[in-house]
């Protein structure tokens, strides 16, 4: 019988400790305050954006929106990150993707000051996470990474199958399972025999962005199952990557869609802000 990561619940109490933090930071006179940037009106970029104003309002956290016409050019981009890099009142900067083709938006996350970056992309960030030094870890990742640890789900040893390698999600997957010394495999769209791949995992973290994917034969007897996919379906129901109904049956731990891995991201960024905020007050 399975149990339930509750991401919803976890990020919660998360959320909670946060408000206390930012309580206390804004008593000496620190406000934390996060600056979103959003170029053109993508549908799902403007909801995330909405849910993220929303979390930030919840916790204390000042939030402004930066948005930008589609034609915005990467030149005046740049120099909008320059501007709030130089701001001592912004403490996190956040620049959600996507972003139109004409912007490079790996040249965009380079400009973000790294002690500002708090979406974890800077690759100052990605390569200190990579040689175990202290940074900005991604926020779905990280919130990964958080519910293994109040679960208390040892990873050391284990086989972790990541499905996915994308640069914000399946790449700092890999490094944070790394770093909690699981042994890693990796699957792309490029992959062969996944299900052969998955079936002997011990951990499986699905990250394709594809409706139930992963199937009850895909996977072995008591694994640990992380559902990262966020699909929406023809009738508007949000689905994952994982067929939860049946795998289920067969996991030790799965998480659902929603309210899984979702609402970790959001509790990670505002963690992200926070520790900024206290990095730039020293
Ligand atoms: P992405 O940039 O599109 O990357 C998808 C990855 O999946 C790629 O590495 C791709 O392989 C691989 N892939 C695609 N089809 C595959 C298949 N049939 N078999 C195996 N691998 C396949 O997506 P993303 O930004 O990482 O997001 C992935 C999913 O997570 C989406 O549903 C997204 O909405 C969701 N998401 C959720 C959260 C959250 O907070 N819960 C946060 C971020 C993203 P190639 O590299 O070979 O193309």
């Amino acid at each position: 019988m399975s149990e339930l990561i509750d991401g919803k619940e976890l990020a919660k109490k998360i959320r909670k400790d946060l408000k206390k933090e930012v309580a206390i930071l804004k008593e000496s006179g620190v406000n934390p305050k996060l600056a979103v940037i959003m170029v053109g009106n993508d549908p799902g970029s403007t909801v995330y954006v909405r849910n993220k104003s929303k979390a930030c309002e919840k916790t204390g956290i000042e939030f402004e929106e930066f948005l930008f016409e589609e034609n915005t050019s990467e030149e005046e981009l740049l120099q909008v990150i320059e501007k709030l890099n130089n701001d001592s009142t912004i403490n996190g900067i956040l620049l959600q993707s996507p972003v139109p083709k004409h912007i490079d938006i790996n040249k965009a996350f380079r400009a973000i000051l790294p002690e500002k970056d708090v979406d974890g992309f800077n690759p100052v960030n990605v390569g200190n996470l990579t040689i175990g030094e202290d940074a900005f870890i991604s926020c779905t990742p990280y919130g990964v990474i958080k519910m293994f640890e109040e679960y208390n789900i040892e990873l050391e040893g284990k086989n972790a199958v990541i499905l996915g390698r994308s640069n914000i999600v399946g790449k700092p997957m890999i490094q944070c399972m790394l770093n909690k010394n699981a042994t890693v495999t990796v699957c792309h769209s490029r992959t062969q025999n996944i299900g052969e791949i998955t079936q002997k995992a011990d951990v499986i973290i699905s990250a394709i962005g594809k409706p139930k994917f992963l199937k009850e034969d895909m996977v072995k007897a008591g694994s640990v199952v992380i559902d990262v996919g966020i699909n929406r379906l023809e009738d508007g129901s949000i689905v994952g990557d994982v067929d939860f109904e049946a795998v289920s049956k067969k996991t030790s731990y799965i998480t659902p869609v929603p309210g899984g891995v979702g609402p970790m991201t959001i509790a990670m960024l505002l963690n992200n802000v926070v520790k900024a905020t206290k990095i730039q007050m020293k």
